[in-house]
């Protein structure tokens, strides 16, 4: 009997499309999450794409892996035509690159090994000796350790500004910022944003930094403004939109959705994120494959999981407002009239499902409240889909000195919610009952 002929090619997915449409209707990322950039005829007629668990790709001849060389190297811009290596990329990646991409409307996308290797890899890539970081604050601890600690041993500086600072604030910081690159023989190479601030939910004008940068320096030499979008993003905010460059994810949180893998996210234009993918196929920070399927299965019902735990949020917060042992709540959906609101309508389009809470009293009934809970897990963490609480002073930020807690508004009472995609009357009822017992 004849053997099938071999196959010509490996089976993988088709290439990079375009955003796909029917007729003149652009497909909202909710129905390409299904299934954008894979072709199952290329895998066996497979509806999900398999787990590609290898190390290393086959050349279809010679001159196919050194065209690909060629691209991973640098010496022919646009990266890689094809696969090499593991350490570089897989087919499971590169379909989740696609599909995060679709969300923040990026040109491009790289998945790392979690949020901070993304985070360290884009400090890697783009910071040198000499040169000054400007960044708001407060940032999430390990970015600030990163930044505070790990990149001044490398003769790296910053200067920091607080969230809500105003253009004019904004103005001052990066003219200091020019001043302190110059003294150091450097340049300001990057403006880091975070954007609800944690555990402030200080909003940061993105588009007020753009133009302040943008008046600062000239076009070709300016820093990259690069926003951790990880609290609100990749559905109620967009900052792509709104002047950002490069747009950074912990995916373990709302993406991956589930509490169940660490992973990480840098979108943004390729300008912006070829060294960080030359940076990456240098150190191998990017993520496996099987946590790549993961997120492939998580983004197919993103928008459910964030609609619904936004939804929930805003139940549970009505209810808390007006409760006699609540003294306060910092959820963005109750923002004043002012600066911050005016923000959060030109940036936001919802007020997303993680906040503070103060308690009526002090640690000890902080602790009663939480230790009283029987749905919400007392877990660290955000975007999963049950409910989460835990008190910052004494948890995540127990290291901060206290001056800097009082300075941030982390006070003794906070409790730190994030709602899940349950019942809200069961998590009405839940709160309801935890504080009866404070
Ligand atoms: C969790 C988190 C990170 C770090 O992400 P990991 O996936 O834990 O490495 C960075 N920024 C924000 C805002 C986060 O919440």
């Amino acid at each position: 009997m004849a053997k099938p002929p071999l196959p010509t090619a490996t089976p993988r997915r088709k290439p990079k499309p375009s955003i796909e449409t029917i007729g003149n209707r652009k497909l909202s990322p909710a129905t390409l999450m299904m299934g954008f950039g894979f072709d199952p005829m290329l895998s066996e007629g497979a509806l999900k794409p398999p787990i590609f668990l290898t190390s290393t790709f086959a050349f279809e001849n010679a001159e196919a892996g050194k065209r690909h060389f060629e691209g991973i190297t640098g010496k022919r811009p646009g990266g890689a035509d094809g696969l090499v290596y593991s350490r570089f990329n897989g087919p499971n990646q590169e379909i989740l690159e696609d599909r995060l991409a679709v969300w923040d409307e990026a040109e491009d996308a790289l998945v790392f090994s979690s949020g901070m290797s993304a985070i360290a890899t884009l400090f890697l890539a783009h910071v040198g000796a000499g040169d000054v970081i400007v960044h708001s604050g407060p940032l999430y601890a390990a970015t600030e350790t990163m930044i505070a600690r790990i990149l001044a041993r490398f003769g790296i500086t910053y200067l920091d500004f607080p969230a809500e600072a105003s253009r004019e604030e904004m103005d001052a910081i990066l003219a200091a910022a020019k001043e302190q690159a110059a003294a150091q023989g450097g340049r300001v190479a990057m403006v880091y944003l975070e954007s609800p601030a944690n555990p402030t939910n200080a909003l940061v004008d993105v588009e007020a930094m753009r133009a302040a940068v943008d008046a600062a320096f000239d076009a070709d030499a300016r820093p990259a403004i690069a926003i951790d979008n990880t609290f609100l993003g990749p559905l109620w905010s967009r900052p792509l939109r709104h002047g950002a460059d490069v747009v950074l994810y912990s995916l373990t949180k709302y993406a991956g959705g589930h509490s169940d893998l660490v992973a990480g996210g840098v979108l943004g234009a390729k300008r912006w994120l070829d060294p960080v993918r030359a940076m990456r196929n240098t150190i191998g920070t990017i993520c496996d494959p099987n946590t790549a399927w993961m997120l492939l299965r998580s983004l197919e019902t993103l928008e459910l999981r964030m609609s619904r735990a936004g939804e929930n949020a805003a139940k549970v917060c009505d209810f808390l407002r007006s409760h006699p042992k609540v003294d306060g709540l910092g959820y963005l959906g109750f923002l004043p009239e002012g600066p911050q609101k005016d923000i959060f309508d030109r940036h936001c389009t919802g007020a997303g499902s993680t906040f503070s809470l103060f308690i009526s009293g002090g640690e000890a009934e902080a602790f009663r409240f939480l230790d009283a809970l029987r749905i919400a897990k007392l877990a660290v963490s955000l975007g999963g889909t049950e409910t989460l609480a835990s008190a910052p002073a004494a948890m995540t930020h127990l290291s901060v000195p206290d001056d800097r807690k009082a300075a941030m508004g982390i006070t003794p009472n906070l409790v730190r919610i994030s709602i899940g995609i349950e019942d809200p009357d069961d998590l009405i009822a839940d709160f309801a009952q935890a504080l009866d017992a404070v």
